[in-house]
């Protein structure tokens, strides 16, 4: 097949909710891309089919199912599921480069340009920038490299206990070798930034081209008032209310309308 694709995971339905407005995002911004959806035996059948509507790919990734080397002996260690999860995106081989997008993401202006990068290219994480942030990054898909990854986990494992701890000990380099690796933080505006460096949110925050919903703050656990259409962000997140009324939007106008009723409740509060 070849080409470029955007790819995302969810491992259940409310994260799904999250993937199917990041890929209406995607289509609002014109990207020439092909969409790649990861999801695992927890996300209903029903779901799928949604998904299959707007992604080009729904691809399963369910360990216990494969016969894969590298699958057996994750299969060693349950605990560390969900993390790996994430790992899959490597095998989608029928692609030649890829951006990883996380389902809490929300595409704001064309990014095609991501595809300009290499492997492996990343914003820096607000925690602690000399570490990336793994919720956008550039990749190329091989299994090869899929395989050292798995073997590394098993290995040294995550410092975090997720993806993120894990890719950062394995692409050690990022933070000093090259800087074309080093994706400008708008490509992953973390939603903490908008208070923790208020004024540069305020400088900045209308360059963004990806807003990213890190920890708790997830836009379809935000509340939302339905005679007004409007969400009402919690706290300090009253900052990206715009961003987080344009995922409402597309949520409201291109995502619900065709959800079943069980489907619908995941979402708002
Ligand atoms: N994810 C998922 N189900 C989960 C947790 C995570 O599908 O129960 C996927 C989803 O794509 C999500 C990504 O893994 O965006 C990383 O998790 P999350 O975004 O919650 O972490 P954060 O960005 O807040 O650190
Ligand atoms: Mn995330």
């Amino acid at each position: 097949m070849g080409g470029f694709a955007w790819v995302t995971l969810a491992t259940n339905d409310s994260y799904s909710l999250g993937a199917l407005v990041l890929a209406h995002s995607l289509k609002q911004s014109a990207t020439n891309h092909q969409l790649a959806v990861l999801v695992t035996p927890g996300v209903t059948k029903s779901m799928r089919v949604k998904l299959g509507s707007v992604f080009d790919v729904v691809q399963e990734v369910n360990i216990l199912d494969s016969k894969d080397e590298s699958n057996l002996r994750l299969l060693k260690r349950p605990e560390l599921g969900v993390t790996f999860t994430k790992l899959h995106c490597w095998r989608l081989t029928q692609f030649e480069k890829c951006v990883f997008l996380d389902a809490d993401t929300l595409v704001l202006k064309n990014c095609d340009e991501l595809f300009e990068r290499d492997e492996f290219s990343a914003a820096p994480d607000v925690g602690w920038p000399d570490c990336f942030n793994s919720g956008v990054f550039v990749y190329r898909p091989s299994v090869e490299t899929y395989d050292k990854l798995v073997q590394f986990a098993l290995e040294k494992g995550s410092f975090d206990g997720g993806d993120q701890g894990l890719l950062n000990l394995y692409f050690n380099d990022w933070a000093h070798k090259d800087i074309s690796k080093h994706l400008p933080f708008i490509y992953n505006m973390c939603s903490t930034a908008c208070y923790s460096y208020l004024p540069a949110f305020k400088q900045y925050g209308s360059n963004v081209k990806i807003v990213h919903f890190i920890s708790s703050t997830k836009p379809w656990l935000q509340y939302f008032d339905t005679e007004s259409r409007q969400v009402q962000p919690a706290g300090d997140m009253h900052h990206l209310k715009s961003v987080l009324q344009c995922w409402w939007d597309i949520f409201c106008s291109l995502i619900h309308p065709n959800l079943t009723s069980d489907m619908a409740g995941l979402a708002g509060a």
